[in-house]
């Protein structure tokens, strides 16, 4: 793609393109340059024409709540889309599910969730981010994750073309599914067992005291940096390997958690700088290589 994208040169939307907007905003790290196009689609209808109508050679980058990125600080090229308007971000109860938008903030889910008794859904009320996200990454914790809740995933691919995905179709794995960045998740049907109110609620609140004692609270983080490599403690690696007091700029790892980052400063490539400065102290203490949980996209 040649030159500055421009209004002319974008397919005419219901919605809402902004330019050059700066990402930070959108991001729990709070870095990141700006996005050369943002655009919030108003409906289905509206992203499905954007996506048809666009040049071919114009990429797109779907964001979510931004909870498990670091942007870097050129920004991201092309359009990035977010679904927040509200045809997005709608849950209605059908039979024993709960369909969701893949706008919808997982921790808005808590009212439906507890007032429904919808059990196995709680752990989900807890994760930063849409659900959109949780789906693309199996987001996980209290010992239950996305690939035991979901049932059907709606996508729609960047030639438009909408497509019902069942559960085994995702390719699941730890932090891992098959959905790629072309496939953007629209709703997510997930699959609940009706428990007594009460208990459900008891649950969320549960989960909720446990990140407030066990979590690093009010920080700029990403969450667990690093994934458990297969038989380890990623945090346990890094606090033997010296990472927990590694310090570059701004960017630390979390007193209190050392899988979390803790940004205090502006750098995203301060970020990444340290988060490469770990692997390579982990790997030269214990020969484990650890993968990054977080995604690092854009330009330099
Ligand atoms: C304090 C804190 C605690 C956390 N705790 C946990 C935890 O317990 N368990 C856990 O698993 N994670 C945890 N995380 C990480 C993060 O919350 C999850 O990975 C979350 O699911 C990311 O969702 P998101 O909407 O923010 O996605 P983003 O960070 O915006 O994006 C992540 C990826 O998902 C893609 N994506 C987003 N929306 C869509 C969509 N609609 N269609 C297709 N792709 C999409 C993006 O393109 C990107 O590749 C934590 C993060 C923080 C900050």
């Amino acid at each position: 793609m040649n030159g500055a994208l421009e209004t002319d040169n974008l397919p005419k939307v219901r919605g809402e393109y902004k330019f050059s907007e700066p990402l930070k905003g959108y991001t729990w790290l709070n870095v990141g340059g700006p996005a050369d196009v943002m655009f919030f689609p108003v409906d289905e209808d509206d992203l499905r024409d954007f996506l048809q109508q666009k040049d071919k050679n114009i990429p797109i980058f779907i964001l979510g709540g931004g909870s498990n990125l670091l942007v870097r600080d050129g920004g991201i090229g092309g359009v990035v889309i977010k679904l927040k308007n509200t045809s997005f971000t709608q849950c209605r109860i059908e039979n024993d599910m709960l369909y969701c938008g893949a706008g919808c903030i997982n921790f808005n889910l808590k009212k439906i969730v507890a007032e429904n008794g919808l059990g196995g859904l709680e752990f989900l009320c807890s994760i930063p981010g849409t659900v959109g996200g949780a789906v693309r990454g199996n987001a996980g914790c209290f010992g239950s994750d996305m690939s035991r809740v979901v049932s059907q995933v709606r996508v729609i691919s960047v030639d438009g073309k909408v497509r019902t995905l069942k559960n085994a179709d995702c390719g699941f794995a730890y932090r891992h599914s098959n959905f790629g960045n072309d496939d953007i998740i629209l709703e997510v049907g997930l699959q609940f067992t009706s428990q007594d109110k009460n208990e459900v609620a008891k649950i969320i609140e549960q989960n909720a005291e446990y990140r407030r004692t066990h979590q690093p609270q009010g920080i700029k983080t990403a969450g667990s940096t690093f994934k458990n490599p297969e038989g380890f403690a990623a945090w346990k690696l890094i606090k033997e390997a010296g990472g927990d007091t590694m310090v570059c700029g701004g960017a630390k790892m979390s007193a209190q958690h050392c899988n979390f980052l803790h940004n205090e400063g502006d750098s995203a490539s301060d970020i990444e700088k340290l988060c490469d400065s770990i692997v390579a102290a982990v790997k030269q203490k214990s020969g484990v290589t650890l993968e990054r949980e977080v995604k690092i996209i854009g330009r330099e």
